[in-house]
């Protein structure tokens, strides 16, 4: 037995499938998951000492790579001064600070410890402000693990959801409105029939839990209008986009692309922590008036804007600010998808990409998905080939059709390319 399938059987006996986050345990690909040891850079080694380039970055949050030696610097000084006092810090405001200032749709923000606390407490914010119960969510964006946010669609057009989750009542979900994404009609049903009871709207503006999907420029102009006319709140859950598709964020993005365009609510997480656990939602100071101590809407946490984690969190925002640090990786992320996309044709297979920043997805389909539904009708046992393939050659990728896939700034042209003569062999 290797020594992965040995740390997997144990893991078993004392963790419930082996792991403590489901997807890491390979269920979607089958075979065993990798236990990792270390990260150096763009690489990852395991229990037996192979080295994989990584494309998931822990799902995100690593964007200059593991161990970078400003991070590593600045983690372990704040963990010598103290690794929790429940008690406020100085490097809480900087934190806070850093991010309003690269994020100008909000005044404040709250620090949490993840993006289900974050997204979690945004909702309860959104119907607190507004006094309204009902939501909106969109089939294939994932906001975490909260029972309200594990719903899937009912059975007709803007009719309310069904747990997705047992133990999740489904009085719970009867307030949970799920929409097929960039679908404009349904919206506008939707918000003709419910808009005075919405409390918000809650996207991924670029759906990352099932690959990646933008949402159409079109559509969120319109979400928008209809949000504002119906005194709805826009919630952008940025948990992964925030600082990762660019320095200002998807919603930054869609500003480009639409006057004036802002959230109302954000959620950030992954990044901002640079790896430790840290996540955060803000707004305008007129919604956030409304969180304890300030307001009604209660909401606390034991290690809420951590010290350590805070540090790490600084770190690494202070890097990705570095002139040309995301057009260096936005370049390479493309040269990335397109090479693979490219690859892909010369071997007849079907496949399309797209990428932002350092945020990318590939799909073994002739054109891009717009919704979830044609996202999981991918060739499901191709990929799973391909997955492995790229595994055994020493390449790291997403084990699930439906996840993003992340390139840090550690990772180098030969890395890119050693990706690429991979897939070669892969897709051959
Ligand atoms: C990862 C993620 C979450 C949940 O964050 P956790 O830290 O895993 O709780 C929420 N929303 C989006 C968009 C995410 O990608």
């Amino acid at each position: 037995m290797s020594k992965n399938q040995a740390l997997f059987e144990r893991a078993q006996r004392v963790i419930p499938g082996g792991v403590n986050s489901p997807v890491r345990a390979f269920r979607a690909v089958g075979g065993t998951p990798r236990f990792i040891t270390r990260g150096d850079g763009a690489y990852i080694f395991d229990a037996e000492g192979q080295r994989y380039i990584d494309y998931i970055g822990s799902w995100g949050p690593m964007i200059l790579g593991h161990g970078h030696p400003a991070v590593l610097e600045a983690v372990t000084k704040a963990a010598q001064e103290g690794f929790s006092f429940g008690a406020p810090t100085e490097r809480e405001i900087e934190l806070a600070e850093e991010i309003l200032k690269l994020v100008p749709s909000m005044e404040q923000v709250r620090l949490v410890s993840s993006g289900t606390e974050a997204t979690m407490s945004a909702i309860r914010l959104a119907r607190g402000a507004t006094g309204r119960s009902k939501f909106i969510k969109f089939e294939g964006c994932y906001h975490g693990h909260t029972d309200a946010l594990l719903v899937k669609a009912g059975s007709g057009l803007a009719t309310f959801g069904h747990p997705t989750s047992a133990g999740v009542p489904a009085e719970v979900a009867q307030h949970t409105l799920v929409l097929e994404f960039n679908h404009l009609a349904q919206l506008e049903e939707a918000f003709a029939l419910h808009g005075k009871e919405l409390a918000c709207v809650i996207i991924e503006p670029i759906a990352g839990n099932m690959n990646f999907v933008r949402t159409q420029t079109a559509y969120m102009k319109r979400l928008r209008e209809l949000c504002t006319e119906h005194g709805a709140l826009l919630v952008m859950d940025e948990v992964m986009t925030g600082f990762r598709v660019g320095l200002h964020s998807a919603q930054g993005h869609y500003a480009s692309l639409i006057p004036g365009f802002k959230p109302d609510i954000s959620v950030f997480g992954k990044v901002i922590g640079g790896g430790m656990p840290l996540a955060a939602f803000g707004a305008s100071r007129d919604i956030m008036k409304h969180l304890a101590p300030l307001g009604g809407v209660y909401q606390a946490g034991t290690l809420s804007g951590n010290p350590v984690a805070t540090a790490c969190g600084l770190a690494t925002l202070r890097e990705i600010q570095k002139p040309g640090f995301f057009e260096d990786l936005s370049a390479k992320t493309r040269r990335l998808v397109d090479g693979l996309a490219a690859v892909a044709k010369d071997n007849g297979v079907p496949f399309s990409v797209d990428c932002q920043g350092g945020m990318f997805g590939f799909f073994l389909m002739d054109q891009l998905p717009q919704e979830y539904q044609t996202v999981m009708t991918t060739d499901k046992e191709r990929f799973n080939r391909f997955f492995h393939a790229m595994l055994d050659a020493g390449v790291y990728l997403a084990p699930a059709l439906y996840e993003a896939g992340f390139v840090s700034a550690a990772h180098s042209e030969a890395d890119i390319q050693a990706t690429l003569d991979a897939a070669r062999q892969a897709l051959r």
